[in-house]
């Protein structure tokens, strides 16, 4: 892991920059290093280099890598597992014992098995531990895209209302917490194409808050290597970056 620490360094500042060009404190965003097949040595070098926030998008992946960290820094290292990969069903439970958050729940069913799960394994016992989640939404309208369907949640009205009814639900079920929205940009898109999937995306946000009467904003899951600095200009509270920061994955 040559540079490391030089590349976790230049991510940061690029933040910083994105940030401070529309007035927001970078405090509020949060680094999320994607560590998908990458061995866990590289993860602890990352967690050497001050990083805190890894990301993971297979359950069974997460489920070797947490462990091993953890019989290596301890159980109170302050590092905080994202899963940002899609579910399914079968592999619920993998996510429900190591997952600190879950960034792309796409359909009610997978939020059914994860109460069950978080129910079985003591977590759901403490709403403290709730499972912070993020609907993943479709908006680019590519067809590879998975997520909640909202291409044209602006003017669709049973778009916005199948993703009201699935908020509402994660409010509602036991060890899960409704965090935010996560979506994904289209790929080799013009940056105008995915500047306008981020902003429909944060409006879409600030939709749902309204129409459920939420206390607080929904936190943003968006931007990733080739876009987050677009994503941190139209409101993402946290970004997953691979590549910036390990390079071209093995
Ligand atoms: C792999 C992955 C990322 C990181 O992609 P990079 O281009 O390496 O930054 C972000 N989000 C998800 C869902 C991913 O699967």
């Amino acid at each position: 892991m040559e540079g490391i620490v030089e590349r976790v360094t230049a991510v940061h500042q690029r933040i910083t920059s994105a940030a401070a060009r529309v007035g927001r404190d970078p405090a509020h965003i949060t680094l999320v290093a994607v560590t998908k097949t990458w061995p866990p040595e590289t993860v602890l070098a990352a967690y050497a280099a001050g990083l805190r926030h890894f990301g993971e998008n297979r359950a069974e992946e997460l489920a070797e890598k947490r462990p091993y960290l953890e019989s290596h820094l301890g159980a109170n290292s302050g590092v905080i597992w994202h899963l940002i990969g899609t579910l399914q069903s079968r592999k619920t439970a993998w996510a429900a014992d190591h997952a600190d958050v879950f960034h792309a729940l796409d359909r009610l069913k997978i939020a059914h098995r994860l109460a069950r799960d978080l129910a079985a394994n003591g977590r759901a016992a403490n709403p403290q531990f709730a499972l912070p989640i993020f609907l993943e939404v479709n908006v680019s309208g590519e067809e590879t895209k998975s997520g909640f369907d909202c291409t044209q949640w602006e003017t669709d009205e049973g778009q916005t209302a199948v993703l009201r009814a699935a908020a509402a639900e994660v409010i509602t079920l036991p060890g899960l917490a409704l965090a935010g929205l996560m979506t994904m940009a289209p790929w080799d898109a013009p940056p105008e194409e995915v500047r306008a999937v981020f902003r429909r995306t944060r409006q879409l946000a600030t939709r749902l808050q309204t129409d459920l009467a939420l206390p607080t904003p929904l936190q943003l899951s968006m931007g990733m290597t080739d876009d987050f600095e677009i994503a941190i200009e139209e409101g993402a509270t946290h970004v997953r970056v691979g590549r910036a920061i390990f390079g071209e994955r093995p």
